[in-house]
């Protein structure tokens, strides 16, 4: 129900809590956040209320400078850690507001070439299209390029990659989805609200757009993958 990402210069899991929390008006059952620890997907999740995240992070901290968070509003499947966002498999972490409506048909067809479910939510088709994409060579920007189509529904998302800690990229359909400009760090927000603590400059998605993040900046897409020029603006959302 709530997203946030950084590419950043600095620990992130303490500042995508901190998003999380301004976040919280929206409503949730659970939490989660995935870092790079050394080069590779790390995942903290727990149901329930943020302090709950926050003491499984207590008692295995993490120093990753990219991550993402999500606090969850479950469509499909119940509250548990096991459904908890973020989804992964090996190559690819995942967090998602909304719902993927042709889940069932994209999990059978994964199913059929090898994948392994670990959850009963919509949203872990995601993270295997992508992963299936990129197990067949593609690279992150493609796998998502190619993947994007196949998805029904109403979705934000945004995707950190195995081994890249330089890379974010969010997508929106129906889902609000923002990109955040810092000095040197980048970032992804549900709102304006919870990238306030960070930068005051931003970009909101169109339906139907992706975002390529660095720490360098954001490249926009389309949904026919051209590239979209949009100055971000100003906002007053407060800190
Ligand atoms: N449909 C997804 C789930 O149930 C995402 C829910 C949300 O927007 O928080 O896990």
């Amino acid at each position: 129900c709530g997203i946030i990402g950084i590419v950043g210069t600095a620990p992130v899991a303490d500042r995508l809590v901190d998003a999380l929390r301004r976040l919280e008006y929206r409503g949730y059952d659970s939490a989660g956040i995935a870092t790079l620890e050394r080069g590779h997907l790390t995942r903290r999740r727990a149901e329930g209320k943020l302090r709950n995240l926050e003491t499984v992070l207590a008692d295995a901290p993490l120093a990753s400078h990219i991550g993402i968070g999500h606090t969850r509003w479950a469509t499909h499947g119940r509250p548990s850690v096991a459904n908890a966002h973020p989804h992964a498999t090996t190559r690819v972490a995942v967090v998602h507001n909304g719902i993927i409506e042709n889940f069932r048909d994209l999990r059978e067809e994964l199913l059929a070439d090898g994948a392994n479910f670990e959850s009963e939510t919509d949203t872990e088709v995601v993270a295997h299209l992508v992963s299936r994409e990129m197990n067949h060579g593609r690279s992150p920007m493609e796998a998502v390029a190619n993947s994007l189509p196949r998805l029904q529904g109403a979705f934000a998302l945004v995707f950190l990659f195995d081994g890249d800690d330089n890379l974010l990229i969010g997508a929106r359909k129906g889902s609000p989805l923002a990109v955040g400009y810092g000095r040197g760090e980048m970032f992804l927000g549900s709102d304006a609200i919870a990238l306030a603590p960070f930068t005051d400059t931003i970009a909101y998605l169109d339906d139907g757009e992706w975002a390529v993040l660095t720490r360098d900046g954001a490249v926009i897409r389309d949904a026919a993958n051209e590239v979209v020029v949009r100055a971000p603006q100003k906002t007053t959302a407060a800190a």
